[in-house]
């Protein structure tokens, strides 16, 4: 994909405006709901060309498809596929694999990844080895001749580890240019990382999380690097069939256009409430990456965890991340639940662990609720 001629936050805002998709030149893309489209002629279906034309809305409809070229421009890839949720655009991901299969993954992933990857071993004998997320020189090491990809998730969750992705991307082209290197984008959006710019082959994203960043959509996306590994995708995607539809994706196409905004306020809230947090009798430690809108923090014991969270008066206990309202997690008893005590451990994934969803509210707000959610009874 030619590279745009307009800074990121005009395509966000401009997302889905002045294209050909409809007659009336909406500025809102209108929502196709039909699932099937009608052929002129014989000929029309002879010469079906399936990256312009419609037949039937699996394979592509006119509000997907302005949503998905929105997604490849702003991840700067050839294609995008919006799916019903992020683990189904993980789920395509994989597709790609098979049987013997082996792939490097940092170690500090979203749960559910963890649940997929273990059930793709079981169930399909594809084999994960964890790589720490630091030590570079052991990452070559790790690379063998049955290794098809690398999975790594940057700032990682809950931790917050930052992976260089253009070194990462070096290192695996240098071995074997086939090697695929996959990113979940989903904690730093396009506004703030754009891994193929990097040297990433796909991005993947639960769309759930900022890019519709209001609490209420389920939504996931894949955006590769080249026509060649979406060519594949795409055949793929059409026959598993778990697409976004028409309605999701004009919400998700409507939430685009805050995502700049949106992400420079969560920053300067996380910020300052990053700031406000270590300055905290009661915290231990806080992790923060310094950009994005995710803080998570050590508590000094776990008793401080419960009367936390019923105190708390703005930020609500619940899963989730990157909405506009700020959530409050404890990673060890809800996302992270499925994995084992000891990798949990290791990974610092402790009982007083929390992670904190910093919304758009006012950040003097935010901090008085934690310090008051905080105090010593
Ligand atoms: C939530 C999440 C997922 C899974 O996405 P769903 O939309 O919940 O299916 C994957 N990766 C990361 C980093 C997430 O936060």
């Amino acid at each position: 994909m030619t590279k745009s001629r307009f800074a990121i936050d005009t395509l966000l805002v401009q997302a889905g405006n002045r294209g050909n998709h409809d007659q009336h030149h909406a500025i809102s893309t209108p929502i196709y709901l039909s699932s099937n489209f009608r052929h002129q002629d014989l000929a029309d279906v002879e010469n079906f060309d399936p990256h312009k034309q419609y037949s039937y809305s699996r394979l592509a409809t006119p509000t997907r498809r302005v949503l998905e070229s929105t997604l490849a421009q702003l991840e700067g890839g050839a294609h995008a596929f919006a799916l019903s949720s992020g683990m189904a655009a993980i789920q395509l991901v994989f597709s790609l694999f098979k049987t013997g299969d082996q792939i490097v993954t940092s170690d500090d992933l979203y749960g559910g990844s963890f649940r997929f990857f273990d059930y793709l071993t079981d169930h399909y004998g594809i084999h994960f080895t964890k790589w720490n997320g630091k030590d570079y020189q052991q990452l070559s090491q790790l690379i063998t001749k049955d290794t098809k990809a690398i999975w790594l998730e940057t700032p990682s969750n809950p931790t917050m580890k930052v992976i260089d992705i253009n070194q990462v991307a070096q290192i695996a082209h240098q071995i074997n240019p086939k090697l695929l290197v996959c990113v979940d984008n989903t904690f730093l959006t396009p506004v703030y990382q754009q891994p193929i710019q990097e040297g990433a082959d796909l991005v993947v994203h639960s769309a759930t999380k900022y890019l519709s960043g209001h609490n209420d959509m389920l939504a996931g996306v894949v955006v590769a690097k080249s026509a060649e590994i979406s060519d594949t995708l795409a055949f793929n995607f059409n026959t598993t069939g778990s697409t976004l539809d028409p309605f999701d994706s004009w919400l998700l196409l409507r939430s685009l256009k805050t995502l700049s905004v949106r992400m420079q306020r969560h920053t300067e809230n996380a910020t300052r409430v990053s700031a406000a947090l270590a300055k905290l009798p009661q915290v231990e430690k806080v992790l923060y990456p310094g950009v994005g809108g995710m803080v998570s923090f050590y508590v000094q014991n776990h008793d401080q965890v419960e009367q936390l969270f019923k105190r708390l008066k703005i930020i609500s206990f619940a899963e989730s991340l990157g909405g506009v309202e700020s959530l409050l997690t404890i990673p060890a008893l809800q996302t992270h639940h499925d994995m084992s005590e000891t990798a949990r451990l290791k990974l610092g994934i402790t009982d007083k662990l929390l992670r904190l969803s910093v919304g758009l509210e006012n950040a003097n707000d935010l901090i008085a609720d934690l310090k008051q959610g905080l105090a010593d009874s």
